[in-house]
């Protein structure tokens, strides 16, 4: 019996993942320009971590967190987000220490949820995000979304809609949040099962509900937008002045309320608007999260940040058929007609990958013919040509298949041609 990957999981395989390098690449490369780091953090961590740091009644921490025991009987969980595990490495390493503030973070990798597979949700997929920690100045969070934005705007998406919300400090939310109880009990009974339990634990997240999206309550809700006190409703307005400086456009909207708990103050998600793109049309969230530092143990730091879904950023590379610049094609093919030419192949190959040059041959046993078929199912730039003729005169046959010229070059001029043919391009 074959086995096959575990439901939620595909694999990536070379077709793709030249689109995911060249993803990552360009990410990496804009992170750069932002002034922000890489850091690498376990795939798996203590419960605990994502218990206290994501919140106990998230969807999450409730429903689909890999957990499982160790041989030494604690509990451990594959990451689901990436947030608390940098904010536990900034505070674990004393990050806060350093002189070089805030601290401007980024990371990519794999996350684990245990989630119903469709299109666009896996059980295992892959984030780019970052974290700003320490910082409070309120266009340290419209650097954040631009900077998100930027990775999309980099690699050629259009469709793109940026919404935005405040969800304010402590004081406010606390406002609204009774605002909430009082507004959604009395219809409690026509509540999902969900959010009955969200009534009591995290109000804010039933206007988060995909079930209850349409029930009249919803519509007839209070807006956070008028339980934010003075200095949340000037912070708000001081993030959409920076976007503005920026040409960021966005729309606000007051019930987007992300499905975190740590979130405070500013909230945002990037959608996909293309058409086609399927159901789940949201490319990336984010936010900030003042308290969640101290939650794990460490000192007060104030925090902001996003992630992205990579799986969903080509997804919607690809609704609105957009063609990534990959180079697929190989430099240089070396073709050998006979025995002794098969061997001095075996050099020539290995002299130019040395030289820095792409470079590859035969190794199924192949006559002649089926050698060049091989070039050419490989898009080879060049075809080198040995035979006994050319080993006598020490010389090679080297074929510009763009161009369908062929020219001899002495074996000693090799390497300095095709590099200023190679480079010269
Ligand atoms: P959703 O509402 O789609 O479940 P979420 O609020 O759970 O999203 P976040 O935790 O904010 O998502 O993760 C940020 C991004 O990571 C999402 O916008 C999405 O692009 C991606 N993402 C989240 N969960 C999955 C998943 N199961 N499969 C693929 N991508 C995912
Ligand atoms: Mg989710």
């Amino acid at each position: 019996m074959s086995i096959n990957a575990p439901r939620g999981t595909v694999d990536i395989l070379p077709e793709a993942t030249a689109k995911w390098q060249f993803v990552e690449a360009t990410i990496r490369e804009l992170a750069n320009r932002y002034h922000y780091k890489e850091v690498r953090t376990p795939i798996f961590e203590h419960t605990e971590l994502f218990q206290r740091g994501v919140g106990d009644s998230t969807d999450i921490v409730q429903k689909e967190m890999y957990t499982f025991e160790d041989r030494g009987g604690r509990s451990i969980t594959l990451r689901p987000e990436g947030t608390a595990a940098t904010v536990r490495a900034y505070v674990q390493n004393k990050l806060y220490g350093d002189p070089i503030q805030p601290s401007k973070l980024y990371y990519f990798g794999p996350m684990f949820r245990y989630e119903r597979p469709q299109q666009g949700r896996m059980r295992q997929f892959h984030q780019f995000g970052i974290e700003v920690l320490g910082s409070n100045d309120p266009a340290i969070d419209a650097e954040v979304i631009g900077l998100a934005l930027s990775c999309y705007e980099a690699l050629g998406l259009k469709s793109l809609k940026l919404v935005l919300n405040s969800l304010g400090d402590t004081e406010s939310r606390k406002n609204y949040r009774e605002a909430l109880v009082e507004h959604f009990t009395p219809c409690k009974d026509g509540l999902c099962n969900d959010c009955q339990s969200r009534l009591e634990q995290n109000p804010l997240r039933i206007l988060d509900c995909k079930t209850d999206r349409d029930h009249p309550a919803m519509k007839s809700a209070p807006s956070i937008l008028d339980y934010l006190n003075e200095e949340s409703r000037v912070y708000f307005e001081k993030v959409k002045k920076s976007l503005d400086v920026m040409g960021i456009s966005y729309v606000v909207d007051p019930n987007l309320v992300r499905g975190l708990d740590y979130y405070n103050h500013t909230a945002f998600e990037i959608m996909s608007e293309a058409e086609g793109f399927g159901a789940i049309t949201t490319l990336a969230g984010g936010g900030r999260y003042n308290g969640l530092a101290q939650d794990i143990g460490g000192p007060e730091t104030p925090g902001i940040g996003f992630a992205m879904g990579l799986e969903r950023l080509l997804q919607a590379l690809e609704a609105e058929n957009i063609e990534l610049p990959i180079d697929n094609a190989l430099d240089v093919f070396v073709v050998a007609m006979g025995e002794r030419a098969e061997l001095e192949a075996v050099r020539i190959v290995n002299d130019l990958r040395q030289s820095g040059i792409q470079a590859d041959k035969d190794y199924q046993g192949r006559k002649v013919k089926g050698q060049f078929k091989a070039a050419d199912r490989v898009h080879s730039k060049y075809v080198l040509v040995l035979g006994d003729d050319e080993l006598d005169k020490q010389t090679i046959n080297v074929k510009a298949m763009a161009e369908g010229t062929q020219q001899e070059i002495a074996m000693s001029e090799l390497v300095p041609y095709l590099q200023q043919q190679l480079g010269g391009k």
